[in-house]
């Protein structure tokens, strides 16, 4: 990841508070906004590597990404590259196809399983990463929290989604820390409420909007359901 150190090893060196203090300063969920960084360079680091043969084989075994990444690969891949690909997997779909000696309906629901991450073997190799770096997150955002100097910085902070806040809710177990996280949460999505009736109140003279108002639609978009990809489970 970020200067090619895994997210154990920047833990270790305190390099994570640092990052996650920083993420603090952007406008959204501190744990979107993390993956968010991640999920692009692991996009980059596959468009990068498509050709080499264990990139290939890895998504033979996955049958590709799940839906949202195989778009969000579409932005950065040319179309040469991305051709490739595409090439690859069909061509194996058929091979399978051929080869199975299984009855068609169990093959294909076996093929659906893998395709669209339903069982937890094979899943989408930039989800897994996602998931795993999100796990690390939670974890460290949670201990972090239990600091009240860090909690009140994290009170003047873009806060939480809700699905990351519910995770890290439920990961506490200290009912003051929870309580005073449930209060921040509750006054993050009134402040964004106010943006949201300024939006709607101001639709006949929008130049009168302010610019958290005009973007608030988005961010309420965000706070209900987080970033593009981000599962609840
Ligand atoms: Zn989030
Ligand atoms: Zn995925």
């Amino acid at each position: 990841m970020k200067n090619n150190k895994t997210i154990k090893e920047m833990c270790f060196d305190g390099r994570m508070e640092e990052r996650i203090k920083k993420t603090f300063n952007s406008e959204g969920c501190i744990i979107c906004s993390l993956l968010r960084d991640d999920e692009f360079e692991l996009l980059c680091k596959w468009v990068g590597n498509r050709e080499k043969e264990e990139f290939k084989q890895r998504l033979l075994i996955t049958k590709g990404f799940c839906n949202h990444h195989f778009f969000n690969l579409e932005k950065l891949c040319d179309p040469l590259g991305l051709t490739q690909l595409e090439k690859l997997l069909l061509q194996e779909f058929l091979r399978e196809a051929e080869r199975t000696d299984k009855e068609k309906t169990e093959w294909l629901i076996a093929y659906r399983q893998q395709q669209y991450n339903l069982s937890d073997k094979n899943i989408c190799p930039i989800c897994e990463v996602l998931s795993r770096n999100e796990s690390e997150y939670i974890r460290h955002l949670t201990n972090f929290l239990k600091d009240r100097n860090n909690m009140k910085l994290y009170h003047n902070s873009g806060g939480l989604c809700t699905p990351h806040f519910i995770k890290i809710y439920s990961f506490l177990e200290d009912k003051d820390i929870k309580d005073k996280l449930f209060d921040i949460q509750k006054r993050h999505i009134r402040i964004l409420l106010e943006a949201l009736s300024g939006f709607v109140n101001k639709k006949d003279a929008r130049w009168k909007r302010t610019e958290d108002e005009n973007k608030s639609y988005i961010r309420g978009l965000l706070k209900l359901s987080g970033r593009e990809g981000t599962k609840w489970r």
